[in-house]
This record gives C-alpha cells, sequence and structure tokens, in this order.
C-alpha cells in the first residue's frame, strides 16, 4: 500500500452560483408511521447544504433509504425525510416522487439559486446498485456539479456515488467526507506514535484485513471481543463454548506468528466473564482464559485484562478502536467495553472510533465528546482501515 495521504477536492473550493450541484447524502434513517425516527443523519448533511445554498447553488439532494431492491416500495420513500429537512432548514423542501425522467427535470429548471430539491430513492432504480452507465447518465443529466457527502457508502460504486462523477468528469467531497478523509488518513499515514489499535466485536473475517494492515501501523494490537477466542483456540487454549470460527484459526495463527516476528506487542485477553448462555441474567463469574469450563463461553473481558489494556492505552498517542470487547449489549456483559471506552476517552491521545455498534457502545459510556474522531460509515470506515481504496473517494477530483 502506498502511504499516501488522499487529498481530494472539497466542496468549499467549488464555484457554485446558479449551478445544479448534485449532492450525494446519507438520508438512510429510520421510518416510523411515515415519520422520520431518528433524524441524526439528516442533521449531519445540514453544514454542507448550507454551505452550497450560501454559495449560490441550486441544490438537488439524491439518497437511499433501506433495501427496496430496485423496485418503488412506498415504505421506502424518502418523502417524510423531505419533511423533515424542509422542519431543519426552515424553508420549502421540493420533493419529486422519481429520481430520474421528464418530471424530475421540470423540477430541476424550476429551481431558483440557494432552493433545495430532495430526489426520490434511487434504490427504486436497478441501475442504482448495479451502476448502470444509462441511469448513472440519466441522474447526471440534472446537475453541473457533484458532491459526495455519503461516507457510509462510498465503498459501495453504485450510480449515484460513483458513475454520476464519472459522468460528469469531476466531483468533491462534501464536509462530512472531508473530515471523515482527514481523521482517517491522519491514523493511516501520518500518526503520531505509539499507536494502539484495539479490535473486537463478533467476527475475525469481518476485521481480519483490518488487522492486517495494523501490523504495519502499529506499535500494539488489543484483541478482545468474540473475535479474541478464535486467537486464545489458536494458541491451543480451550475455549469452551465461546464463538469460535473454526474456519480462521489458521489465519489467526498467521496473524499471531506476523506479529511475534515484527517483535508487535499483541494483547489476548488474560481473564474472561464466562457464562452458561448467552442471556441476560444468567449465572457469570470471572476465569482465567486457562480455566474456561467446556459447557460455558466467554462474553467480556475480565478486570485483569481491563487492567492491562488500560495501561497500553494510557501510555498511546493515537488509538484506533473498532469491535465491542464483549457482549455490550446485556449489561452484565457491558463492563469491559464501557472501560475501554473511557479509557479510550481519557488517554489524551488522538483517538479514533469506527463501527456501528463500537459508535454505540461510545455513547452508551456517555464519553463520545472526548473521541477526537467517530467514524460513521461502518463498512466505508473497515475498507479505508483495511488499506483500501473506496471508489467513492477515488473517483473524486484530486485537490
Ligand atoms: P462494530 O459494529 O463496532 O464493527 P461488530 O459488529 O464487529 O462491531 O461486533 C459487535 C458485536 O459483537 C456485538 O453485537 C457484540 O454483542 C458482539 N460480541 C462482542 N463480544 C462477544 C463475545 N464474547 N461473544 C459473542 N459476541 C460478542
Ligand atoms: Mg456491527
Amino acid at each position: 500500500m502506498a502511504a499516501r495521504k488522499i487529498a481530494k477536492k472539497s466542496v468549499r473550493d467549488l464555484e457554485l452560483a446558479r449551478k445544479r450541484v448534485f449532492i450525494r447524502v446519507d438520508f438512510n434513517v429510520p421510518i416510523q408511521d411515515g415519520k422520520v425516527g431518528d433524524d441524526t443523519r439528516i442533521q449531519a448533511a445540514l453544514p454542507t447544504i448550507r454551505l452550497v445554498k450560501d454559495k449560490g447553488g441550486k441544490v438537488i439532494l439524491a439518497s437511499h433509504l433501506g433495501r427496496p431492491k430496485g423496485e418503488r416500495k412506498p415504505e421506502y420513500s424518502l418523502a417524510p425525510v423531505a419533511e423533515r429537512l424542509s422542519e431543519l432548514l426552515g424553508e420549502e423542501v421540493v420533493f419529486v416522487d422519481d429520481c430520474i425522467g421528464e418530471k424530475v427535470q421540470k423540477a430541476v429548471s424550476a429551481l431558483k439559486e440557494g432552493q433545495v430539491l430532495l430526489l426520490e430513492n434511487v434504490r427504486f432504480y436497478p441501475g442504482e446498485t448495479k451502476n448502470d452507465p444509462e441511469f448513472a447518465r440519466a441522474l447526471a443529466a440534472l446537475a453541473d456539479e457533484y458532491v459526495n457527502d455519503a461516507f457510509g457508502t462510498a465503498h459501495r460504486a453504485h450510480a449515484s456515488t460513483v458513475g454520476v462523477p464519472q459522468v460528469l468528469g469531476r466531483g468533491a467531497a462534501g464536509l462530512l467526507i472531508e473530515k471523515e478523509l482527514e481523521a482517517l488518513s491522519r491514523v493511516l499515514y501520518e500518526a503520531e506514535k505509539p499507536v494502539v489499535a484495539i479490535f473486537g466485536g463478533a467476527k475475525v473475517s469481518d476485521k481480519i484485513e483490518v488487522l492486517e494492515n495494523f501490523l504495519n501501523l502499529a506499535d500494539c494490537i488489543l484483541l478482545g471481543g468474540g473475535m479474541a477466542f478464535t486467537f486464545l483456540k489458536a494458541q491451543g487454549k480451550e475455549v469452551g463454548k465461546s464463538l469460535v470460527e473454526e474456519d480462521k484459526l489458521g489465519v489467526a495463527r498467521q496473524f499471531l506468528d506476523e506479529a511475534l516476528r515484527r517483535k508487535l506487542f499483541v494483547g489476548l485477553p488474560l481473564d474472561v466473564v464466562v457464562a452458561p448462555k448467552l442471556e441476560a441474567g444468567v449465572e457469570s463469574r470471572v476465569v482465567s482464559v486457562d480455566e474456561i469450563p467446556a459447557d460455558w463461553m466467554g462474553l467480556d473481558v475480565g478486570p485483569k485484562t481491563i487492567q492491562e489494556f488500560r495501561r497500553k492505552l494510557a501510555d498511546a498517542k493515537t488509538i484506533i478502536w473498532n469491535g465491542p470487547l464483549g457482549v455490550f449489549e446485556i449489561e452484565q456483559f457491558a463492563k469491559g467495553t464501557l472501560a475501554i471506552a473511557e479509557a479510550v476517552a481519557d488517554s489524551g491521545a488522538f483517538s479514533l472510533v469506527g463501527g456501528g455498534d463500537s459508535v454505540s457502545a461510545v455513547n452508551k459510556a456517555g464519553v463520545a465528546e472526548k473521541i477526537s474522531h467517530i467514524s460513521t460509515g461502518g463498512g466505508a470506515s473497515l475498507e479505508f482501515l483495511a488499506g483500501k481504496e473506496l471508489p467513492g473517494i477515488a473517483v473524486l477530483s484530486d485537490k
């Protein structure tokens, strides 16, 4: 992997007066009874929308919502989002019940500078996820400029993330993507040492590429969560009924060997909280990883592990965290994850947290304010951290 910082043109750099500006946003929000449930993602897009309005652009917003699989399904309509967005902006947002075609073209031609139009769910057309050139051309025909502010879908080569900027021959990063790129690049390309990476969560298979990339980047890797048991088993330990991916034992062994060869410290749990089954209110106790009972399972890291991981985190100048250390959804098994969230927050290091469940753990611990950057794109952040090029970023114009 070329250790090169990614510098993309920003929406701030564009001349937008009187231009029709296509902004790919992430309005994939929960809808309940025809209304927007949680509007965090709509709020997050406001700075970019306001900037384009202030620059005198005509705003055309496009997003997906759910997985309608290329069909027009009313429960996935963006109409409720238009309503909420109107409230937030304090002005009418034009909504068209389609995203391409004559009706849309008419609405776009009627737009005045600073006005906002929201297109219907782009995934109502099968051409979106297939990045069909014809569909991309139809979308691109609506606009003069392209801005992407949906980091969460930047790892997908879809029509609205890759096709449209390809047709237009250019594209810029919105403010959200700009912030993501800055924080993620800082960790990948210019991190202050020592770098401590802490990984947990359910599966080795979801995270192995990120783990392998951090063999090059981290000074210390700490492993917890369900994933750790595959590594413990690969070391020859008996892990009882804990989560193990048998087909990843070889990969786990290789990872540990490679770390050893590089003299890179890998911290595995020393003790774990075990229970006979994954259920709230069950009997549970702390045991050493050498004494996991055969018919019990490990559901959290124990106090010794927390103490050891805390010490490592306290010395770090850069911390990257992905994946809860235990089944934090159940209070009884949440201690390790919450303690680590606090340790990351209190470390004084530049800290980056990514992954849907890790972000909710940080919120649950009430320490979100003290984390340097919380990455919103689950899959996209992981691919970025694995050192892969994201198609939706690669297609944007260089600075
Ligand atoms: P993220 O969304 O932050 O990337 P993951 O989706 O990889 O994280 O993992 C989160 C899930 O891992 C949680 O649902 C949590 O319950 C589960 N998990 C954590 N530790 C264990 C464990 N010891 N056994 C089973 N599942 C676990
Ligand atoms: Mg998850």
